[in-house]
Protein backbone atom coordinates (compact mmCIF):
# COMPACT_ATOMS: atom_id res chain seq x y z
CA UNK A 1 0.00 0.00 0.00
CA UNK A 2 1.79 3.06 -1.01
CA UNK A 3 1.58 6.29 2.08
CA UNK A 4 -0.66 8.92 1.36
CA UNK A 5 1.72 11.67 0.22
CA UNK A 6 -0.75 14.54 -0.77
CA UNK A 7 -2.11 14.61 2.91
CA UNK A 8 1.73 15.88 4.00
CA UNK A 9 1.70 18.47 1.46
CA UNK A 10 4.31 15.90 -0.85
CA UNK A 11 3.82 15.31 -4.23
CA UNK A 12 4.00 11.20 -5.20
CA UNK A 13 6.68 10.17 -8.55
CA UNK A 14 5.97 6.76 -8.11
CA UNK A 15 5.47 3.58 -5.60
CA UNK A 16 6.96 4.45 -2.61
CA UNK A 17 8.62 7.76 -3.80
CA UNK A 18 7.35 11.53 -3.26
CA UNK A 19 8.69 14.79 -2.81
CA UNK A 20 8.48 17.96 -1.43
CA UNK A 21 8.96 21.74 -2.41
CA UNK A 22 10.28 23.01 0.40
CA UNK A 23 9.07 26.99 1.11
CA UNK A 24 11.16 30.08 -0.12
CA UNK A 25 14.31 28.30 -1.81
CA UNK A 26 11.62 25.91 -3.22
CA UNK A 27 14.41 23.20 -2.62
CA UNK A 28 13.26 19.32 -3.64
CA UNK A 29 13.44 17.30 -0.96
CA UNK A 30 12.60 13.28 -1.90
CA UNK A 31 11.73 10.37 0.31
CA UNK A 32 12.07 6.74 -1.34
CA UNK A 33 9.87 4.17 1.06
CA UNK A 34 11.80 0.27 1.24
CA UNK A 35 10.20 -2.19 3.66
CA UNK A 36 13.57 -2.04 6.03
CA UNK A 37 14.78 1.32 5.59
CA UNK A 38 14.08 4.79 3.86
CA UNK A 39 16.26 7.30 2.18
CA UNK A 40 15.69 10.85 2.13
CA UNK A 41 17.54 13.10 -0.48
CA UNK A 42 18.41 16.80 0.77
CA UNK A 43 17.76 17.70 3.89
CA UNK A 44 16.28 21.23 3.41
CA UNK A 45 18.02 24.79 4.96
CA UNK A 46 18.05 24.94 8.52
CA UNK A 47 17.86 22.72 11.32
CA UNK A 48 14.19 23.93 12.11
CA UNK A 49 13.33 22.91 8.37
CA UNK A 50 14.88 19.49 8.87
CA UNK A 51 13.04 18.83 11.92
CA UNK A 52 10.14 19.77 9.67
CA UNK A 53 11.04 17.32 7.32
CA UNK A 54 11.68 14.42 9.40
CA UNK A 55 8.40 14.66 11.45
CA UNK A 56 6.60 14.51 7.83
CA UNK A 57 8.44 11.61 6.53
CA UNK A 58 7.72 10.11 10.03
CA UNK A 59 4.41 10.37 9.45
CA UNK A 60 4.48 9.23 6.12
CA UNK A 61 6.50 6.01 6.86
CA UNK A 62 3.60 4.88 9.63
CA UNK A 63 6.05 5.97 12.65
CA UNK A 64 9.02 4.64 10.97
CA UNK A 65 12.33 6.58 10.52
CA UNK A 66 14.46 7.89 7.90
CA UNK A 67 17.73 5.50 7.53
CA UNK A 68 19.50 6.87 4.75
CA UNK A 69 20.17 10.13 3.60
CA UNK A 70 21.91 10.97 0.30
CA UNK A 71 22.82 14.81 -0.22
CA UNK A 72 22.75 16.06 -3.87
CA UNK A 73 25.75 19.05 -3.55
CA UNK A 74 26.77 21.28 -1.09
CA UNK A 75 24.95 24.23 -1.12
CA UNK A 76 23.05 25.27 1.93
CA UNK A 77 19.50 24.51 1.03
CA UNK A 78 19.79 21.30 0.21
CA UNK A 79 22.20 20.22 3.37
CA UNK A 80 21.88 22.17 6.69
CA UNK A 81 18.66 19.98 7.92
CA UNK A 82 20.79 17.10 7.98
CA UNK A 83 21.99 16.86 11.22
CA UNK A 84 17.75 16.69 12.44
CA UNK A 85 18.21 12.95 11.54
CA UNK A 86 20.47 11.12 13.72
CA UNK A 87 20.96 7.80 13.64
CA UNK A 88 21.29 8.21 9.41
CA UNK A 89 23.88 7.03 6.95
CA UNK A 90 24.67 9.87 5.23
CA UNK A 91 26.14 9.31 1.92
CA UNK A 92 27.54 12.32 -0.37
CA UNK A 93 29.69 12.52 -3.81
CA UNK A 94 33.16 11.75 -2.98
CA UNK A 95 35.35 15.46 -1.87
CA UNK A 96 32.07 16.61 -0.25
CA UNK A 97 33.55 15.56 3.26
CA UNK A 98 35.97 17.92 2.35
CA UNK A 99 34.09 21.03 1.31
CA UNK A 100 31.71 20.51 3.78
CA UNK A 101 34.57 20.59 6.58
CA UNK A 102 36.95 23.16 4.91
CA UNK A 103 34.19 25.55 3.81
CA UNK A 104 32.01 26.32 6.41
CA UNK A 105 32.64 29.72 6.84
CA UNK A 106 31.62 30.10 3.23
CA UNK A 107 28.49 27.71 3.91
CA UNK A 108 26.82 30.38 6.88
CA UNK A 109 27.55 33.60 4.61
CA UNK A 110 25.90 31.81 1.33
CA UNK A 111 23.00 31.04 3.65
CA UNK A 112 22.78 34.29 5.46
CA UNK A 113 23.40 36.08 1.87
CA UNK A 114 20.31 34.07 0.65
CA UNK A 115 18.22 35.02 3.54
CA UNK A 116 18.34 32.67 6.37
CA UNK A 117 18.18 34.13 9.86
CA UNK A 118 21.42 34.18 11.07
CA UNK A 119 21.68 32.37 14.31
CA UNK A 120 19.62 30.05 12.43
CA UNK A 121 22.90 29.34 10.07
CA UNK A 122 24.91 29.56 12.83
CA UNK A 123 23.17 26.41 14.53
CA UNK A 124 22.50 24.73 11.55
CA UNK A 125 26.89 25.20 10.29
CA UNK A 126 27.79 24.25 13.92
CA UNK A 127 25.80 20.86 13.87
CA UNK A 128 26.45 20.56 10.27
CA UNK A 129 26.52 16.14 9.78
CA UNK A 130 29.36 15.52 6.95
CA UNK A 131 28.66 12.31 4.99
CA UNK A 132 30.32 9.15 6.90
CA UNK A 133 29.64 7.57 2.88
CA UNK A 134 31.35 8.64 -0.08
CA UNK A 135 29.93 7.80 -3.31
CA UNK A 136 32.56 7.97 -6.44
CA UNK A 137 30.50 6.21 -9.08
CA UNK A 138 28.27 3.98 -8.32
CA UNK A 139 26.74 2.57 -4.82
CA UNK A 140 23.49 0.43 -4.68
CA UNK A 141 21.48 1.09 -1.26
CA UNK A 142 19.36 -2.37 -0.29
CA UNK A 143 16.33 -0.54 1.61
CA UNK A 144 14.21 -4.04 1.76
CA UNK A 145 12.39 -4.82 -1.27
CA UNK A 146 14.15 -2.57 -3.47
CA UNK A 147 17.34 -1.21 -4.27
CA UNK A 148 18.43 2.68 -5.66
CA UNK A 149 21.21 3.27 -7.12
CA UNK A 150 23.29 6.61 -6.08
CA UNK A 151 25.58 7.89 -8.91
CA UNK A 152 28.19 10.52 -8.15
CA UNK A 153 27.14 11.93 -11.90
CA UNK A 154 29.20 15.72 -11.23
CA UNK A 155 31.09 17.65 -11.18
CA UNK A 156 28.79 20.49 -12.97
CA UNK A 157 26.36 22.59 -10.91
CA UNK A 158 29.09 21.78 -8.02
CA UNK A 159 31.95 20.54 -7.67
CA UNK A 160 30.47 17.36 -5.92
CA UNK A 161 26.97 16.06 -7.88
CA UNK A 162 25.09 13.26 -6.74
CA UNK A 163 21.95 12.08 -8.10
CA UNK A 164 19.83 8.87 -7.72
CA UNK A 165 18.01 6.51 -9.71
CA UNK A 166 14.69 4.88 -7.99
CA UNK A 167 13.91 1.82 -9.97
CA UNK A 168 9.91 1.43 -10.60
CA UNK A 169 7.20 0.89 -13.06
CA UNK A 170 8.65 4.75 -13.85
CA UNK A 171 11.93 4.99 -13.16
CA UNK A 172 12.45 8.45 -11.22
CA UNK A 173 15.68 10.35 -11.15
CA UNK A 174 16.19 12.85 -8.44
CA UNK A 175 18.49 15.67 -9.73
CA UNK A 176 19.82 17.63 -7.73
CA UNK A 177 20.53 21.42 -9.04
CA UNK A 178 21.69 19.93 -12.28
CA UNK A 179 18.81 20.36 -13.81
CA UNK A 180 16.17 23.50 -12.86
CA UNK A 181 12.92 24.11 -13.81
CA UNK A 182 11.94 27.29 -12.27
CA UNK A 183 14.76 29.13 -13.36
CA UNK A 184 17.74 29.10 -14.98
CA UNK A 185 20.38 26.80 -13.69
CA UNK A 186 22.59 28.93 -11.53
CA UNK A 187 26.12 28.59 -11.67
CA UNK A 188 27.83 29.74 -8.85
CA UNK A 189 32.12 30.08 -7.98
CA UNK A 190 31.96 26.48 -7.53
CA UNK A 191 30.49 25.39 -10.65
CA UNK A 192 32.18 23.51 -13.47
CA UNK A 193 30.39 24.19 -16.33
CA UNK A 194 32.86 22.91 -18.70
CA UNK A 195 32.01 19.24 -17.31
CA UNK A 196 27.96 20.31 -16.64
CA UNK A 197 26.60 19.06 -20.00
CA UNK A 198 28.56 15.51 -19.70
CA UNK A 199 26.80 15.46 -16.13
CA UNK A 200 23.17 15.74 -17.73
CA UNK A 201 24.42 13.29 -20.11
CA UNK A 202 25.04 10.87 -17.49
CA UNK A 203 21.48 11.73 -15.72
CA UNK A 204 19.88 10.96 -19.05
CA UNK A 205 21.93 7.77 -19.37
CA UNK A 206 20.87 6.57 -15.78
CA UNK A 207 16.96 7.13 -16.35
CA UNK A 208 16.54 7.19 -19.94
CA UNK A 209 13.58 8.42 -22.02
CA UNK A 210 10.97 7.24 -19.74
CA UNK A 211 11.91 8.62 -16.70
CA UNK A 212 10.68 11.38 -14.35
CA UNK A 213 13.74 13.87 -14.09
CA UNK A 214 13.41 15.61 -10.99
CA UNK A 215 14.67 18.93 -10.80
CA UNK A 216 16.41 20.44 -7.98
CA UNK A 217 13.74 23.55 -8.10
CA UNK A 218 10.62 23.42 -10.09
CA UNK A 219 8.13 21.01 -11.55
CA UNK A 220 9.58 17.57 -12.48
CA UNK A 221 10.26 17.51 -16.18
CA UNK A 222 11.27 14.58 -18.99
CA UNK A 223 14.05 13.47 -20.74
CA UNK A 224 13.19 16.34 -23.78
CA UNK A 225 13.52 19.15 -21.24
CA UNK A 226 16.65 17.73 -19.40
CA UNK A 227 18.44 17.39 -23.22
CA UNK A 228 16.91 20.56 -24.09
CA UNK A 229 18.57 22.63 -20.59
CA UNK A 230 21.91 20.27 -21.79
CA UNK A 231 22.01 22.46 -25.31
CA UNK A 232 21.50 25.72 -23.71
CA UNK A 233 24.08 24.93 -21.21
CA UNK A 234 26.62 23.92 -23.79
CA UNK A 235 25.28 26.85 -25.39
CA UNK A 236 25.76 29.57 -22.05
CA UNK A 237 29.37 27.84 -21.51
CA UNK A 238 30.57 27.63 -24.60
CA UNK A 239 31.78 23.46 -24.59
CA UNK A 240 30.08 20.28 -26.53
ZN1 LIG B 1 22.83 24.30 -5.66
Amino acid sequence: MDVSWEDFGWERLGDGVGRRRLPVWDATTALVVGEDGALLFDTGATLREGAGIRAQAQALLGGRRVTHIALSHPHFDHVLGTAAFSGTEVYGAVGVDTVLTRDRDALRGDAVRHGVAEADAVEAVDALVVPHHLVCGEWTLELGGRQVLLANVGPGHSGHDLAVLVPGSREVVLCGDLVEESGDPQAGPDAIPSRWPAALDRLLELGGEDAVYVPGHGAVVDAGFVRAQRAELARRFGVS
